[in-house]
């Protein structure tokens, strides 16, 4: 199966299950003319209104929870729980942008002479949402909820291995009540999304995925002074400071790398440790990632999951296989598991220096790269020697040394004692190759609005 044809092959036994037809150009013109048409009512709907579809979403989401999560571990081979972590946080975010969004949309006064001025927050307009397969329920909705409630219109455009998770949100938001056109389905490959952005009507962008599609969406958006918004890939660094505590630092890497079978953006892919703990901390994680069993992830008791493709599997085979040719050591793991199915065995590398692809690449899978560095000074000049700027994490007894190491990390969010997650308020997102602006909390909510001022005297 091809990278453009829009279908669900279960990464476990690499099987063709369902294929969708793409859309032609005119059923693409169609689609934004629908959501466009569909804007004038929906700004005109109260606030209040457009937030209750957006609580009823969250209902039926969680009314069809376990088919949602089956549907991820179908399409990209996610552990079963792990999707119904997804899609609990997912209706967890419905529910919140439900029930304050109204409320992060308020009007801000400003003081002025005379008169009065506020800042009145509108919805701007048509908007494309494209989004990643890693986690395509919880993508969506980060895009969607806080959109709706300030009323924008949304063509939103899954990754073509997920179009059975794309068609069922489709779905949920219809039946929570959502006018038709508010929020529609493309189906098209990646590179038909330029059509789109350049349609005028399309006020903007939002892009979660790889830095190759976002440069590419950014671009076009830019000629055509649209708003984009880009989440794009990351490599965090996970700090150890100290061997205090390190069997919960010890844990909080492991689940932390491991989540989602390491194949998100804020999974802590480098991890940089100081003398004092290092030896203890690489046989604690090697032993870890060494214990799993691969297997069905349908099944709850596999603990190593597929990855979500075997392209994605080769992709990182060839990364590793680069820095083990290049002299770094895997002290567990390094090649594929010998049976069917996109499985790559949990590796932990070490030795890894600049010359290798794992120093400056994001590794998409379970590989943790761990380094050894002499102090805090050499830990913050290793974190931020990465193109990417996403998230990172510190761990160390000392919270005045963990916060001044944080500080000074390069990183759109940094989190001490806990590995980087998300939650329905707290912002997400990224600097440097990984991209720029905000999903989530009243940051996200106000991205693609038209903050207007009104002033009156
Ligand atoms: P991807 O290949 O870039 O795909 C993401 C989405 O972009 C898909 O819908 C894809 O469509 C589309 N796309 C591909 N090329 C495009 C183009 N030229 N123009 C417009 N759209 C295009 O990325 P992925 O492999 O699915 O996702 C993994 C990446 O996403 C990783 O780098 C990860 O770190 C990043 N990520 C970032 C965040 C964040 O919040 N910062 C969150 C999750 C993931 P097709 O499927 O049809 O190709």
């Amino acid at each position: 199966v091809g990278h453009s044809s829009i279908a669900t092959v279960n990464p476990y036994t690499n099987e063709l299950v369902r294929e969708f037809p793409a859309m032609d150009e005119a059923a693409i013109d169609q689609a934004v003319h629908a959501a466009h048409h569909a804007f004038a009512g929906w700004r005109a709907t109260p606030v209040e209104e457009r937030a209750a579809r957006v609580a009823e979403a969250a209902r039926l989401m969680r009314e069809r929870s376990e088919e949602l999560a089956h549907l991820v571990t179908l399409e990209m081979g996610k552990l079963i729980r792990h999707s119904r972590t997804e899609v609990d946080l997912a209706a967890r975010i419905l529910q919140y942008y439900g029930e304050q969004g109204p409320g992060l949309l308020a009007d801000e006064p400003l003081e002025i002479e005379g008169g009065t001025a506020v800042i009145a927050n509108a919805p701007l307009g048509v908007l494309l949402g494209v989004q990643p397969w890693n986690f395509p329920i919880y993508q969506v909705v980060r895009f969607a909820a806080p959109n709706l409630v300030l009323g924008n219109t949304i063509l939103l455009k899954h990754a073509s291995s997920t179009p059975q998770c794309g068609l069922a949100m489709e779905q949920l938001f219809t039946d929570a009540g959502v006018p038709h056109g508010v929020y529609t389905n493309v189906w098209a490959p990646g590179s038909r999304m330029g059509r789109i952005i350049e349609n005028p009507v399309v006020q903007g962008v939002s892009l979660t995925g790889s830095n190759k599609a976002g440069a590419s969406v950014g671009e076009i958006a830019g000629r055509k002074v649209r708003k984009s918004v880009l989440e794009l890939g990351g490599s965090d660094p996970f700090i150890v400071l100290d061997a205090d505590d390190l069997d919960r630092t010890v844990e909080a890497a492991v689940v932390g790398r491991l989540h989602n079978m390491g194949q998100s953006c804020v999974s802590p892919k480098r991890m940089i440790v100081v003398p004092e703990a290092y030896e203890a901390f690489v046989d604690a994680v090697a032993e870890r990632f060494g214990g799993l069993q691969a297997g069905d992830p349908a099944d709850e008791s596999t603990t190593l999951a597929p990855l979500s493709s075997e392209q994605a599997a080769e992709q990182l085979m060839d990364q590793v296989r680069d820095a083990l040719d290049k002299g770094a050591t895997a002290v567990v793991g390094g090649q594929r598991v010998d049976r069917p199915g996109a499985f790559v065995q949990a590796t932990v590398l070490t030795g890894i220096t600049p010359e290798m692809r794992a120093y400056t690449e994001e590794l998409f899978g379970p590989v943790a790269v761990i380094y050894r560095v002499a102090d805090d000074a050499q830990a913050v000049a290793l974190a931020n020697a990465s193109p990417f700027g996403l998230g990172s994490a510190v761990f160390g007894s000392d919270l005045e040394r963990a916060r001044a190491v944080a500080d000074r990390l390069e990183t759109g969010m940094v989190w001490i004692n806990h590995p980087t997650s998300s939650e329905p308020n707290l912002p997400f997102g990224g600097v440097k190759d990984s991209g720029y602006g905000r999903e989530l909390s009243h940051l996200g909510i106000t991205e693609f609005a038209n903050r207007r001022l009104v002033v009156t005297m």
